[in-house]
């Protein structure tokens, strides 16, 4: 198979993960007979510097003519401490997401068994957890009209849903669920918001499609409870874009650490991976990021944008072997881990790439 693969390191401790999730997409193509072309763009604080705009016209250009992207992460310190700042690194990111379409957010929670001991929450209450999270991407509150009235002293952010809008998410996480345990739960807060009424009476039209699939609608608040109670008891979870955002944050600590979950951004054209944590400057230049995350990005990217599921499942049980060998990064070691098998970024990647 021949494709066109941009890579898109942006900020941070991006440049350092996705170089070895490329390196990873390199030995499949080598293992498999499959020719990948790369590209690479600016995004973020990066391309602010180089070119005054987080996404320069020529990243999005090139990313509208790739087949698929393996993308970092955006930010700088620079910005977070200054909310007054017009031109700021997230702009480059949720441009790209309307631009691109994406507007659905895959990400698959599943604990690598030999992470058990790595999570806040105690091992027999995560044993056997894999929720597949769809957030909704390009709508809600981010979007909305927003502003400042009476003098800058009261301000407004819209939140917003078209039964469009709504349809076509729900019916990616319908055919999601149907590939798995056939669960779904949807997740509103439709006892006071109005876009959540509108998103529970979609969802109850399309699960009339689904009669194979078992529906439950969840409020917000209920699901943050219970996502640490009982993970195990989800299969597919959908909702909105605000909401999406801060389970799936908490649902990342079932996995252990930032640094093991990757994410696709998907909609009708282009699609987008990355890792879920962010350009974690506290850590930058240091060689420690783990880049399991990036490596597991790469693997989506190989099953969703290009149906290779047997290369996807190559990638997937090196990193598992690397972890059943006992080889950790140290956002991701215990006090038991012995010392010499604390590696490096490169020190872990080159791990996952002699097992692919
Ligand atoms: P972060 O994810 O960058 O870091 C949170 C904590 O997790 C830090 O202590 C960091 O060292 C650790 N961590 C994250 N990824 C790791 C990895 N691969 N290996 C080891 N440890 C890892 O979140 P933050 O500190 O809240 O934000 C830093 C910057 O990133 C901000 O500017 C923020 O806006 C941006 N951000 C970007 C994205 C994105 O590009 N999608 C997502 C979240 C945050």
């Amino acid at each position: 198979m021949k494709k066109n693969i941009l890579i898109v390191p942006g900020d941070g401790i991006g440049q350092e993960v996705t170089a070895v999730g490329k390196k990873v997409l390199d030995k499949v193509a080598e293992k498999f007979g499959h020719e990948f072309l790369y590209d690479e763009a600016l995004i973020g604080h990066v391309a602010i510097e180089a070119t005054g705009s987080p996404l320069p016209d020529e990243t999005l250009k090139k990313m509208k003519a790739s087949d698929a992207i393996l993308f970092g992460a955006v930010g700088h310190p620079k910005y977070d401490n200054d909310p007054t700042a017009k031109v700021r690194p997230e702009q480059g990111l949720l441009k790209m997401r309307k631009e691109l379409g994406l507007y659905a957010n895959l990400r698959p929670i599943k604990l690598f068994d030999e992470l058990l001991d790595a999570s806040s929450i105690k091992p027999e209450i995560l044993r056997g957890a894999d929720i597949l999270f769809f957030r909704e991407l390009t709508g809600d509150i981010y979007f909305g009209e927003k502003g400042r009235k009476n003098d800058g002293n009261t301000a407004y952010d819209i939140a917003e849903y078209s039964r469009f809008e709504v349809e076509r998410i729900a019916r990616k996480a319908f055919d999601a669920a149907r590939t798995r345990r056939k669960k779904l739960c949807s997740v509103d807060k439709a006892n006071v918001i109005e876009t959540s009424r509108l998103w529970r009476e979609v969802i109850q039209k399309i699960a009339l499609e689904y009669p194979d699939v078992e529906v439950e609608h969840q409020f917000v608040d209920a699901t943050a409870m219970l996502l640490i109670k009982d993970p195990r008891r989800f299969d597919v979870i959908v909702t909105a874009n605000l909401f999406g955002d801060i389970l799936t944050d908490e649902a990342s600590q079932i996995a252990g650490s930032m640094g093991m979950l990757a994410s696709a951004s998907i909609g009708d054209g282009t699609g987008v991976y990355e890792p879920i944590h962010g350009s974690a400057h506290d850590i930058t230049g240091k060689g420690v990021a783990n880049p399991l995350a990036s490596i597991l990005s790469a693997a989506l990217l190989l099953d969703i944008s290009f149906g290779l599921k047997k290369e996807s499942e190559t990638v997937i049980s090196a990193v598992d072997g690397v972890l059943k060998a006992g080889f950790r990064t140290r956002d991701i070691a215990s006090p038991q881990t012995p010392h010499d098998h604390v590696l490096g970024t490169d020190a872990i990647g080159q791990e996952v790439l002699k097992r692919v």
